[in-house]
């Protein structure tokens, strides 16, 4: 028995402090990159894989300021009445790209923190965009484990951040304000395709403008919806994206936006689409990891560490084809691919 049993008990059956504890530690070792912890956190995984998938995953994006922790923390208070138990991670690349975190600086979501029955842990940080992301969906794994049966994952409205979280979620929720013009561009960076129900936030300010907004997201919905989104376009009973307005300031809405999560949970359940949606994104997973280890195993290889400067300034100044050189440095690693 070494440390990760250790933890994966307290995980799975830990009373408050003790699992509390083990659940951060489990996360922390999970987001190792030392080769040992890896060893270690891929044993726990192992373990604790048969305890997980009960638990609900809904993503919610939305641009800094739309009222994301205001919103989630409204969900997780309404939910912990019901007698659920909410984790809330984050995948905020920003605290990769730039060292400052859009979503984690300030204190967040104070009284959800407090509650017992919510989790709540920021983005990890440093890496890619890729490494962010998986440690978010092993923290997720630990979540479900030990018995958190709402997964939130967040994050905001820049880069590639909102597919990446599409694609470990069930459901991908995304706010938006009342502005007019504001969905174009969400429309424009292809994230409104994906979304499965849009949230108007700040209805309260101006109820007609959300009225507004709500008429027009459902009518881009509806466009956008003929060119067929994979997820949703199937034989059964087909979900059509909702629009709903809330106000995550006074807590309106919430129970209308639950009902909406709730009525697609059982949609996509029943039709087969949620079980088929969590099979592709395990296997799309793990291509993009195996792609990513092999690119990194590529480039730390001495033979191409040594070809690569020369290689690079020849493709840039048009001296030798990208694909010529390419091939040669595939070669020189040892891989002879005729593509
Ligand atoms: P985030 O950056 O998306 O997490 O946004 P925050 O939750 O931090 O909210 C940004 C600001 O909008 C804060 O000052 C909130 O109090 C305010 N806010 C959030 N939701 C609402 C709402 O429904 N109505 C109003 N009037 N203000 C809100």
């Amino acid at each position: 028995h070494g440390p990760a049993h250790q933890w994966f008990d307290g995980i799975l059956h830990g009373s408050q402090p003790v699992q509390r504890r083990a659940m951060a530690k489990a996360i922390t070792l999970l987001e190792s990159t030392r080769a040992d912890h890896r060893a270690q956190g891929d044993a726990l995984l192992t373990a604790l894989l048969p305890h997980t998938g009960q638990a609900f995953r809904l993503g919610i994006s939305g641009v800094p300021g739309v009222g994301k922790s205001t919103f989630i923390e409204a969900l997780g208070l309404f939910l912990i009445a019901k007698g659920h138990r909410v984790a809330v991670l984050t995948v905020d690349p920003s605290s990769t790209v730039s060292g400052g975190s859009i979503l984690g600086d300030k204190t967040r979501m104070e009284q959800l923190s407090m509650r017992e029955e919510a989790y709540i842990r920021p983005s990890p940080s440093g890496g890619t965009l890729g490494g962010v992301a998986e440690k978010t969906r092993e923290a997720m794994l630990v979540c479900e484990a030990a018995g958190y049966d709402v997964v939130v994952v967040e994050t905001v409205g820049v880069g590639q951040s909102e597919i990446a979280v599409a694609g470990m979620t069930d459901m991908f929720v995304l706010l938006q304000l009342p502005n007019a013009g504001d969905d174009l561009q969400a429309i424009k960076k292809g994230v409104m395709e994906i979304a499965d129900l849009v949230a108007i936030n700040k209805a309260d300010i101006d109820k007609n403008a959300a009225t507004r907004a709500q008429a027009q997201i459902t009518s881009s919905l509806r466009l956008l919806g003929m060119h067929g989104n994979p997820d949703h376009a199937t034989h059964g009973a087909l979900w059509q994206p909702r629009v709903v307005q809330i106000s995550a300031l006074l807590g309106e809405g919430v129970d209308g936006f639950w009902d909406a999560v709730t009525q697609f949970r059982t949609q996509q359940t029943d039709n087969g689409r949620l079980a088929l949606r969590r099979e592709k994104q395990s296997l799309a997973w793990m291509w993009e990891r195996i792609d990513a280890g092999l690119k990194q195993a590529f480039r730390q290889h001495p033979a191409v560490r040594g070809l690569l400067p020369t290689l690079q300034a020849d493709v840039a100044a048009g001296r030798v084809a990208a694909s010529t050189a390419a091939r040669s440095l595939l070669a020189a690693q040892g891989t002879n691919h005729s593509l």
